[in-house]
């Protein structure tokens, strides 16, 4: 192993990296990343890396883009900061609430912003209670979520999520918040079983589940489109109308989280239009901005704000809110990206990129090492299996994640994310050309890697 650089042991001597094995990092070391222009980045000693995972499916435009700098600069010249609590308000916030009303997937009546995607799933949780509250139903309070959905870290946000590493050992997940199936064709379909036919079990599991915890009880079901960090699972056909059918029945609202499937990484503006999902609330971030500034958003129907303007009319206030919500600077640079998406006809570009995508991932399903190639729009996955035939994992775990590093040292940054699977997602700006770039150097870790 090569000694640590300078910066590196500065990075081993004072961070706390997230999502890392704190014990190995210090083996190892950080990537010390210092500039970034289109898909690329550079790191300290100028070797460049397509940025395969957007950062972390975020960076839709890529980097260096001076429209978006320029609009931080502008907004920051001009007022730097101004909270919007207690009936304040300025121009960005209140034009890019507008923007997102007028894209938004569903009647969106308003608009709630937050700095992250976390903030705005947290979000969520307290808005369902407080609806139902207002509604006169206290006990009206479950929310169900799914196994390997991803929906953030803070306490109700990591409670929704359906991961392990999130809830072991955090004492988590918190009351009233419970999981059922993962949409996953690859490891859930039965034999002979269609993917209609999958979609309508698990949506029959589901009403099973609404049943068995009484329907008084149950007030939401939160998932995001595709799901991104539990494996890029890609939903069987027919799954959110099925699904949909069961929540209408007994009252139950749906929360599109469209932090990652948001702003055209399925080929459609969002998601939602996609797949089909007819949400009552909807959460949004990353993409909002292209992650040139942290800022994300909850936008709710008329009914849910209608119940929220009932409870702070009984209260005396909408006791909830962030320092940062409705950052002006932010909110400059996320209507400056909604904006070059709309003139660049980035979601078309999406579209028309997206079967060339495909072709060349799915192009890796041959290989003994994968099990699954997937794709959709711009985001897809290789899951890794030790055995083709019966689907079977590892013995030692870390296949995915060995070959995150041999990616890495072929210059391309990819992330092994849950169930042995890399991830792949690209910013929006990427051509054919780099894509094929991205799949060679891809195509030349898997290679590598035993
Ligand atoms: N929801 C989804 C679908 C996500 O992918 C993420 C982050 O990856 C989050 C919520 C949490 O967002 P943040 O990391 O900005 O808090």
């Amino acid at each position: 192993m090569s000694p640590l650089s300078n910066l590196a042991v500065r990075d081993v001597e004072t961070l706390i990296h997230p999502y890392t094995n704190l014990a190995q990092h210090r083996e190892t070391g950080p990537l010390v990343l210092e500039r970034g222009q289109g898909i690329r980045v550079y790191d300290s000693n100028g070797k460049d890396y397509i940025e395969g995972l957007a950062g972390l499916w975020c960076t839709s435009l890529g980097y260096g883009n001076e429209e978006l700098v320029e609009a931080a600069a502008a907004q920051m010249r001009k007022l730097s900061f101004t909270h919007i609590f207690g009936g304040k308000s300025h121009d960005p916030a209140i034009e890019l609430a507008e923007k997102l009303k007028e894209i938004a997937p569903a009647e969106i009546s308003k608009v709630f912003f937050t700095s992250s995607g976390s903030e705005a799933n947290d979000t969520q949780v307290k808005l369902v209670w407080y609806y139902n509250n207002a509604l006169g139903r206290p006990e009206k309070k479950k929310i169900i979520a799914r196994q390997r959905g991803y929906h953030g870290v803070t306490i109700a946000s990591a409670s929704l999520t359906g991961l392990p590493a999130n809830h072991g050992d955090f004492d988590l997940p918190i009351k009233n918040i419970m999981h059922t199936d993962c949409p996953h064709p690859y490891r859930g379909m039965e034999a002979g079983e269609s993917e209609e036919d999958f979609s309508r079990r698990l949506a029959q599991n589901l009403e099973e589940m609404i049943l068995r915890e009484g329907p008084e009880t149950v007030a939401a079901f939160i998932a995001e489109p595709v799901m991104g960090a539990g494996g890029v699972i890609i939903p069987p056909k027919g799954y959110f109308p099925a699904i949909q059918e069961v929540l209408r029945k007994y009252d139950v609202l749906m929360i599109d989280d469209e932090v990652i499937c948001g702003f055209g990484r399925l080929g459609t503006m969002f998601g939602a239009q996609t797949l089909d999902i007819r949400p009552d609330t909807v959460s949004v971030a990353k993409a909002l901005s292209s992650a040139y500034q942290p800022i994300g958003a909850v936008m709710v129907n008329e009914a849910v704000y209608q119940a929220m303007v009932e409870e702070s009319r009984k209260l005396g206030t909408f006791g909830h809110g962030y320092t940062y919500s409705g950052h002006p600077v932010a909110a400059a640079v996320a209507i400056k990206t909604l904006e070059i998406y709309e003139r660049e006809n980035i979601v078309g570009q999406v579209a028309a990129k997206a079967p060339h995508f495909a072709r060349r991932i799915q192009g890796f399903a041959d290989h003994p090492l994968v099990g699954d190639a997937r794709a959709l729009g711009l985001i897809g996955a290789l899951e890794l299996v030790a055995n083709k035939e019966t689907k079977a994992g590892f013995t030692k775990p870390g296949v995915a994640a060995k070959l995150a590093s041999l990616c890495e040292a072929e210059g391309l940054i990819l992330r092994a994310i849950f169930g042995e699977t890399l991830a792949i997602c690209p910013p929006l700006i990427i051509t054919e050309a780099e894509i094929d770039e991205l799949a060679d150097r891809l195509g030349r870790a898997l290679d590598q890697c035993e």
